[in-house]
């Protein structure tokens, strides 16, 4: 079940290590009305594709060796509502310290058209809770964003597969820290929405 997207959640796992150390974080991928998921409490290095839990977009798990992350609900909240094929949920040092200034991140670099025109923040709600869930969906859809900034937690981005939500997570994190070192020396110039324009445009035509 899922064997394809299984062994993406094992290899992109130790990733999460790389944005935080520890345990922190939690990362998904979606085929149809199904997804795996990183388990819980192990480290990422520290487990293999049978024991990556399948769970459905009700919450339901229905395969795996171990029990899916407690942000089940934030991944299924996503899911129903957002087109998104995947999901990374990090506490990486740079969003999070936005995260917990309640400041959104806006747009200071061409980069942020990756997920969108800003990365805006939720509020703040207990985490696994759908509660949280509802707040994060609710500011990415208000924002046309890829990206949320959880308030006083961390930063969730979700992408087409696992490859494109880990690389537009990568960018958030380098745009975060890049916005917070700007500010100590002067106020960040922001891009004018004709600016970010040109540059979608731009982007629709790029690549190989
Ligand atoms: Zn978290």
């Amino acid at each position: 079940m899922l064997a394809r997207e299984r062994v993406a959640v094992v290899d992109h796992a130790p990733l999460l290590s790389d944005l935080t150390p520890g345990r922190t974080g939690n990362l998904s991928v979606r085929r149809d009305d199904q997804f795996a998921a990183t388990p819980t409490g192990v480290p990422y290095d520290g487990f293999d594709a049978s024991d990556v839990p399948v769970v459905t977009l009700d919450g339901d798990v229905v395969a795996g060796e171990m029990a899916p992350t407690s942000e089940v609900p934030m991944h299924t909240g996503i899911y129903q509502r957002l087109d998104a094929g995947a999901i990374v949920h990090t506490h990486s040092t740079w969003a999070t310290t936005l995260a917990v200034l309640g400041d959104e991140l806006p747009p200071i670099h061409y980069m942020i058209t990756a997920v969108g025109r800003s990365v805006p923040v939720a509020g703040y709600a207990p985490y696994g809770t759908d509660e949280l869930a509802e707040l994060v969906v609710d500011e990415m859809e208000a924002a046309e964003s890829k990206a949320c900034i959880l308030a006083n937690h961390g930063l969730v981005v979700v992408g087409e597969d696992l490859p494109s939500a880990v690389e537009n997570t990568v960018h958030v994190e380098n745009l975060c820290r890049l916005y917070l070192e700007a500010r100590q020396h002067g106020e960040p110039n922001r891009l004018s929405e004709e600016q970010l324009a040109t540059v979608e445009r731009k982007f629709e035509s790029y690549g190989q």
